[in-house]
C-alpha cells in the first residue's frame, strides 16, 4: 500500500487530485499522511507518534481507535445500513437519538432534526427560526445576528452567519440579512457587550430580526468564552425582543466544557441548540438541531401546506445515529464531561503558565478547550500574526498537531490564537506534556 510519507506516488497524487478544505497548495507540499489513532495518540506512515492535541478538529471526543463505535456501525450496517426518513418512513436509532438529546440539552428541549455536519445545522436553525416567525404571524422576522470572530461553518448563509472576514473575502458578497457585533471579550474591550445586541435589533428593527446565533465558547474565532454576566443578559434581550437564541454548541456539545452543553455553566436556556462532531466522536458525520417546545409546537401545529419544507437526504441516517447513541453511552460511561472539567483545570492552569514567556498575550480556557492569543508586544497587546503557524510547526517536530486562530488587525484585532483541546480521555501526564511541548515551540520560536 503506497500510504508511507516517503513514497512520492501517494503525495504527487494527492497534489494531483485531492481539494482540501481551506486549499493552498503551499501547505500541501510535504503533508503528514496520518494513519492510525489509539485514544489521543495519531501515528504516521513513518512511524511518527503525535499528540491530537485538537481531537482532530474539536470532534474526536471519546478518543481514536474504539472498537466499540466500529462495532455499533458494522452491526447496523449489516441490518439496515440506511433508510429514508422522508415522509411516513423512520427508523430506530434515530428516533432513539432523538428521544435522548434534549434531556441531555435543556430541559425547554424536546425535538431534533439531523443533518450531517455543522454548516447545515446552522442553515437548519435560520430557516427553522424564519419557519418559526412566519407561522406565529410574524413574517418580516427575517434576519440573523451573529458575533465577529464567530465561526458557524461555511456554506453561504453559515458563512455569512461566521464573522471572520478571511472566510468571506474571495466568496463576497454575503447572504443580505446577517449582521455582526462585538462579542464577549476578556480584555479587549471594558464591560459586557450583550448590549450590543440590543442596540443591533433596535437599529435594525426588532420586527426584522428572527434570531441571535452565538457559540457558548467562541471556538474557531479563537477560544474566547465569555464573561459570566454576558449569556444571562442575552437571554433577556432575546426574550424581550422576540427573538430565537440559536446555540451554536458544535463544538462546546459532548462534554468538552465540562457539562453536556455548556449554557448550563451560566444557567441560560437556549432556544435552538446546533451540533455536529462529538455526537459521534466523529466516527461517522452527523449534526443537527434540538428545539424548544415552543419551536417544536410550531413544526407540529403547522398545516400540510405550510409544512416545514426542509429536508437531506440523509436526515436520520440509521448508521450514523447508531455509532453516536453509542458514542453517548461511551461519555456517560467513562463520565468524560466530568474529566473535562479536572483535567481541563490542569491544562489551563499549566498553560496559564506559560504567560511568563514574552509573546503570550492571554491564555484562556473553558474544560477542555483552551487558547493562546500570542501578541507582538505584551504592552500594546498589538496581534501577533504569522507567529502561531511556525510556532504549530515546531510543535508537530515534538510530537504534538493542533491548529490555530490566524490573527487579524483592523477594528476587532486578535493576535494569532494556538488552539488546544485534545481528547476528553486525555491523562494528567499527556496535559502536563503538551504545555511542555508548548513552552518548548514558543521559545524556539521567539528566541
Ligand atoms: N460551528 C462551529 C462552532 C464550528 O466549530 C464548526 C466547525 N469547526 C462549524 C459550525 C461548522 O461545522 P462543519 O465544518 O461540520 O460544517
Amino acid at each position: 500500500m503506497e500510504t508511507r510519507t516517503g513514497s512520492p506516488t501517494l503525495i504527487q497524487t494527492d497534489q494531483t487530485h485531492l481539494i482540501h478544505p481551506l486549499h493552498h497548495p503551499a501547505d500541501h507540499q510535504a503533508p503528514v499522511v496520518l494513519v492510525q489513532g489509539d485514544g489521543v495518540m495519531l501515528r504516521d506512515a513513518d512511524g511518527r507518534e503525535y499528540i491530537d492535541g485538537l481531537s482532530s478538529l474539536w470532534n474526536v471526543n471519546a478518543g481514536h481507535g474504539r472498537r466499540e463505535l466500529a462495532e455499533a456501525a458494522a452491526t447496523q450496517m449489516q441490518r439496515l445500513a440506511f433508510t429514508s426518513a422522508y415522509v411516513g418512513l423512520t427508523n430506530e436509532p434515530a428516533v432513539r437519538l432523538a428521544e435522548r438529546l434534549p434531556g441531555l440539552a435543556y430541559s425547554n428541549m424536546s425535538g431534533v432534526y439531523f443533518t450531517t455536519g455543522g454548516a447545515e445545522s446552522n442553515e437548519t436553525a435560520f430557516k427553522l427560526a424564519r419557519f418559526h416567525w412566519r407561522r406565529r404571524g410574524m413574517p418580516s422576522k427575517i434576519k440573523i445576528i451573529a458575533r465577529y470572530h464567530g465561526y458557524h461553518g461555511v456554506t453561504m448563509a453559515a458563512m455569512s452567519a461566521t464573522g471572520i472576514p478571511a472566510f468571506h473575502k474571495m466568496f463576497a458578497p454575503t447572504v443580505p440579512g446577517f449582521v455582526h457585533i462585538v462579542p464577549s471579550y476578556p480584555y479587549r474591550y471594558a464591560g459586557s457587550m450583550a448590549e450590543a445586541l440590543e442596540e443591533a435589533i433596535l437599529r435594525e428593527g426588532p420586527d426584522t430580526v428572527a434570531a441571535f446565533i452565538a457559540e457558548p465558547v467562541l471556538g474557531a474565532g479563537g477560544v474566547i468564552p465569555p464573561t459570566p454576566d454576558y449569556f444571562p443578559r442575552i437571554r433577556e434581550i432575546c426574550d424581550r425582543h422576540q427573538v430565537l437564541f440559536i446555540a451554536d454548541e458544535i463544538i462546546t456539545g459532548f462534554g468538552r466544557t465540562g457539562r453536556w452543553f455548556a449554557l448550563g455553566h451560566w444557567g441560560v436556556q437556549p432556544d435552538l441548540v446546533t451540533f455536529a462532531k462529538g455526537v459521534t466522536s466523529a466516527y461517522l458525520p452527523l449534526g443537527g438541531v434540538i428545539v424548544s417546545r415552543d419551536v417544536h409546537q410550531t413544526i407540529l401545529d403547522a398545516p400540510v401546506t405550510e409544512r416545514f419544507m426542509h429536508a437531506a437526504t440523509y436526515s436520520g441516517h440509521p448508521t450514523c445515529c447508531a455509532v453516536a447513541l453509542r458514542n453517548l453511552d461511551i461519555i456517560e460511561r467513562e463520565g468524560l464531561a466530568g474529566r473535562a472539567t479536572v483535567v481541563g483545570a490542569r491544562l489551563l492552569a499549566g498553560l496559564q503558565t506559560l504567560r511568563d514567556l514574552p509573546r503570550v498575550g492571554d491564555v484562556r480556557g473553558l474544560g477542555l478547550m483552551c487558547g493562546i492569543e500570542l501578541v507582538e508586544d505584551k504592552a500594546t497587546k498589538a496581534p501577533a500574526l504569522g507567529l502561531g503557524a511556525r510556532i504549530l510547526a515546531e510543535a508537530r517536530k515534538r510530537g504534538m498537531i493542533s491548529r490555530m486562530r490566524a490573527g487579524q488587525g483592523g477594528d476587532y484585532p486578535i493576535g494569532d490564537t494556538v488552539c488546544v483541546a485534545p481528547p476528553l480521555i486525555v491523562t494528567e501526564t499527556q496535559v502536563d506534556r503538551i504545555v511542555e511541548i508548548l513552552r518548548e515551540s514558543i521559545t524556539t520560536v521567539t528566541a
